[in-house]
C-alpha cells in the first residue's frame, strides 16, 4: 500500500510533510531487518499514531529493547514537544513577549508562583533522584482582569516545557475531550496544562449543565505516577463555583493562590508601563495611583490609555 503523507506545522508558519500511514523497511548495522507500520490512531481527534515494529520470528528476542529505545526516541522528537499549542494541537504563534517583570504582583506572590511552577519544572533531576513524581496542580483565583491569563502567557514564553492552552471553547464541540488533553500532555511532557476559566469546565455543572467534564478532570488529575512531568495550572474568577472535590483535595490542586486586586505599588507599575512615553507622566502618577484604588490591573491599564487619549 502506498504511504499517505500529511502536512504539519512544526514551527509557526513552517510546514513539513510526515507519513501518517504506511510502512518503512530498514536494516540494522548487523543486517537484521525490521518493518515499521504507521497508522493513525482512531478516536483521538486525529493527533495520535499507532506504530508497530515487526521482525522475523527467529530474530524477535531483541524487539522489546529496540521498541523501548524507539518509543523513547519518538517521545523526545515529537514535533509538538516544547511548543506552545492549543488542545487541538494547533501551534499558537508567538504573541508579544511577556515576562515576569511585566506582571505587577506582590513579591510574595511572585515567589509562590516561581516555587510552585518554575522551580518544579527546573528540578526534574532532583525529583528523579528522590523517586518522587514531578507533578503539581496550581489554581489561580481572583477578580477578572488581575493578570491570571497574563501569568499563562509568561509561562508559555519562558517555561522549559510543552505548553497546552485549554479553553472551554476548545472542548465545546466534543471533538476533543479532557482525557485526550491529558493524554497529549503526558506524551509531550514535561508539560504545563493551562485551563483558562476552570469554573466553566468544572463547576458543579459545566456550561451545558453536564458533569462529564468534571468527572474526567477528577479522574485524570488523580494518580501520581501517570502524571509525572505534568503541571496543571487553572484560573478562575469564581472560586465558589469550583467543585470542592477538585480544589480541597491536595492530590489535585496542591496550591490555591489568590491573585488579588493590585495594591498601590502594583498600580503604579502598571501606570508607569503604559505611560512610559507620555510626557508629564510623573506629575500625574500619585493622583493616578490614588484614583485607581479598587481597580483591577486591566482597568488600571484602561485608565492609562484614557489619560493619554484625553491629553491628545
Ligand atoms: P484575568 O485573566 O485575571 O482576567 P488578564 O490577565 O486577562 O486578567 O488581564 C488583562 C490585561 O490587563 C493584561 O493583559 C494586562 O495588560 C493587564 N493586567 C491585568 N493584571 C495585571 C497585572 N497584575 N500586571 C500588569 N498588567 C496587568
Amino acid at each position: 500500500r502506498s504511504p499517505t503523507y500529511s502536512r504539519f506545522e512544526v514551527r509557526p508558519g513552517q510546514f513539513f510533510s510526515f507519513m501518517v500511514e504506511g510502512s518503512m523497511f530498514y536494516q540494522l548495522p548487523d543486517n537484521r531487518r525490521r518493518i515499521l507500520f504507521v497508522e493513525p490512531e482512531r478516536g483521538l481527534g486525529g493527533c495520535g499514531t499507532v506504530v508497530t515494529l515487526v521482525a522475523h520470528r527467529d530474530d524477535a528476542s531483541q524487539l522489546p529493547q529496540e521498541w523501548k529505545k524507539l518509543r523513547h526516541w519518538m517521545k523526545q522528537h515529537h514535533y509538538l514537544k516544547g511548543q506552545v499549542i492549543r488542545s487541538s494541537g494547533r501551534l499558537i504563534g508567538k504573541s508579544e513577549r511577556v515576562d515576569w517583570d511585566d506582571i505587577a504582583l506582590s513579591d510574595e506572590l511572585h515567589q509562590r508562583l516561581k516555587r510552585n511552577i518554575v522551580d518544579v519544572l527546573d528540578r526534574r533531576d532532583l525529583f528523579r533522584q528522590n523517586g518522587i513524581p514531578q507533578k503539581r496542580g496550581i489554581l489561580l483565583y481572583g477578580p477578572p482582569g488581575t493578570g491570571k491569563t497574563m501569568i499563562g502567557k509568561v509561562l508559555s514564553h519562558n517555561a522549559r516545557a510543552t505548553f497546552i492552552w485549554v479553553t472551554v471553547a476548545d472542548l465545546a464541540n466534543g471533538a476533543i475531550s479532557i482525557r485526550h488533553v491529558f493524554s497529549m500532555a503526558r506524551r509531550l511532557g514535561p508539560s504545563i496544562l493551562f485551563f483558562e476559566d476552570l469554573d466553566l469546565f468544572a463547576g458543579n455543572r459545566d456550561w451545558f449543565g453536564r458533569t462529564e467534564a468534571l468527572g474526567e478532570l477528577l479522574s485524570q488529575m488523580d494518580g501520581l505516577e501517570k502524571n509525572d512531568g505534568l503541571i496543571v495550572v487553572a484560573t478562575t474568577n469564581d472560586l465558589e463555583a469550583i467543585e470542592p472535590a477538585l480544589k480541597d483535595r491536595p492530590s489535585r490542586f496542591d496550591a490555591v493562590l489568590n491573585i488579588p486586586l493590585p495594591e498601590a505599588s502594583a498600580r503604579r507599575q502598571i501606570l508607569e508601563k503604559h505611560l512610559d512615553r507620555f510626557t508629564g507622566a510623573e506629575k500625574i502618577m500619585d493622583d493616578g495611583v490614588a484614583a485607581t484604588e479598587g481597580f483591577s490591573g486591566a482597568q488600571v491599564r484602561e485608565v492609562a490609555i484614557l489619560i493619554v487619549q484625553a491629553a491628545i
